[in-house]
């Protein structure tokens, strides 16, 4: 038996969505024994009191004055793909002198053993760093199976001359990837295909890495799963979703406003409506004022997530049309964040409005609750067209932020039979979910299986 990695070092990417599955991923790996650090970039910190089982190494950025987070663009055309490239190349440097501290720490124990990289799959530098300093890695991808062949299939659409995609060819199938139409891809345009098929290429590559985890449960991807599995020589771990799996941890980076709970607990079973989207999707004027001439026009009950203008643009609650807050009075509730988890598993909320990030899609599934999906970027259209048109849960938005749209969709979901069917699904899909994670559940023996391969390398 060769050298055993008990020690585990893990890689996030500085984004709210991509940070909590990656902490319950190690909290996790603690309670199974695994001694865990984390080395996270220093203008994106979590907070290390609420995780005294794990340690935190933070990593520098040398090269910048901006904040180092992957959400530090306030426009609405936040560009994804040249923040990782640079934040890949920035802390390149930094989480080498990290590791070569952490192995020289490790060879001054008894036991003498080195520590395996877990690193995100956007993260993918530090497979290169494991990989120089002959340290095992695992690339851990924080969405799903549908994201990663995105990715993967990226290269070969260009080949086949679909890629840039042309406006006529949006609503066409893409060929070997069904039920997917080019509209749902995260797809280069002209001006980003070059940094587009660079990153594709590095976030695909598993040359240096020795397994994957996805985020995901076999039950919700099993035939994308098993391509993925024919492709690479690697094993493939799907362990989700991480947040059923984990001791109930706080890796919210923004203060949870509590008092929402209150609020719902005031409001009948199934009546409110609960609207985010997410951590890094930025409205403009336009469509805020749309979004809440939607919600007080559809007569319904919300509890509505904006953001601090902290993060930036106009997501400020000043930022509210005049008239609104007396539209709403008793109706709707407004917090700039919330604890989600929580507010999903009250009782009074009965549906979803979202932009259909990986993680609030699979806690929407994992309490029951059907979405109405207005996805902006990367992995939210992909996860919008499988809660539409695959698990039958979802209402998708078609025409961006339009009043009448969303009053419309706001009624099938909250009233209509259309939504009393959805949401009888996604209580099936809920129960499924349980079964996954409980023990001999799929997600809970690839679990045992990943602790075991990364005990015994
Ligand atoms: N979230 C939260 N409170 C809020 C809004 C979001 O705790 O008011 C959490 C949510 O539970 C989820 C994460 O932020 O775990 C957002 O991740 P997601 O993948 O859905 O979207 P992203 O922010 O990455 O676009």
């Amino acid at each position: 038996m060769g050298t055993q990695f008990l020690h585990v070092v893990l890689v996030p990417i500085p984004s709210q969505g991509h940070i909590s599955p990656i902490l319950q991923l190690g909290t996790i790996l603690h309670t199974r024994g695994f001694s865990i650090t984390v080395c996270h970039h220093e203008f994106y910190p979590v907070d290390p009191s609420c995780f005294p089982h794990l340690n935190f190494q933070p990593l520098k950025d040398g090269s910048s004055n901006n904040n180092g987070s992957c959400n530090d663009d306030s426009s609405s055309s936040f560009n994804w793909v040249d923040s990782i490239l640079s934040l890949n190349d920035k802390y390149k440097v930094s989480l080498e002198d990290s590791l070569t501290q952490i192995v020289r720490a490790s060879r001054q124990q008894i036991n003498n053993s080195l520590p395996c990289v877990i690193y995100d799959g956007w993260m993918y530098v530090a497979a290169q760093v494991a990989n120089d300093l002959n340290l095992p890695s695992v690339a851990f991808h924080t969405s799903n199976a549908g994201n990663f062949m995105n990715y993967l299939i990226t290269p070969r659409l260009f080949e086949e001359g679909h890629i840039p995609i042309q406006d006529s060819k949006l609503l066409q199938q893409v060929p070997g990837f069904s039920p997917f139409r080019f509209k749902d891809l995260s797809l280069p345009s002209m001006e980003n295909l070059d940094a587009m098929l660079k990153l594709s290429t590095f976030f695909c590559d598993t040359r240096t890495t020795s397994a994957m985890i996805i985020n995901t449960i076999e039950f919700l991807e099993q035939s994308l799963l098993e391509m993925l599995k024919k492709h690479f020589q690697i094993p493939i771990f799907s362990i989700g979703p991480t947040h059923k799996v984990s001791p109930t941890i706080c890796s919210s980076l923004l203060e949870e406003d509590t008092s929402c709970i209150s609020w719902l607990d005031k409001q009948a079973p199934n009546s409110v409506l609960y609207v985010s989207f997410g951590s890094i999707i930025f409205l403009n004027k336009e469509e805020l004022t749309e979004l809440a001439w939607g919600l007080v026009n559809s007569k319904q009950s919300f509890l509505w997530v904006i953001p601090p203008s902290s993060l930036g643009g106009l997501r400020s609650l000043e930022s509210l049309p005049d008239g609104f807050e007396d539209a709403i009075k008793e109706r709707g509730y407004v917090v700039k964040w919330a604890p989600q988890k929580e507010v999903l598993a009250h009782d009074a909320v009965g549906g979803f409005f979202s932009h259909c990030g990986w993680n609030s899609t699979v806690e929407s599934i994992s309490t029951g609750i059907p979405m109405i999906c207005s996805p902006n970027f990367g992995d939210q259209l992909l996860n919008a067209r499988y809660l539409s048109h695959v698990w039958s849960i979802g209402i998708e938005l078609e025409k961006g932020f339009c009043r009448e749209e969303i009053e419309n969709a706001i009624r099938r979901l909250m009233s209509d039979v259309e939504g009393k069917e959805m949401r009888k699904r996604a209580m099936d899909l809920m129960k499924m979910v349980e079964a996954s994670v409980r023990r001999g559940g799929s997600s809970s023996n690839n679990l045992n299986e990943l602790v075991d391969f990364i005990s015994s390398f």
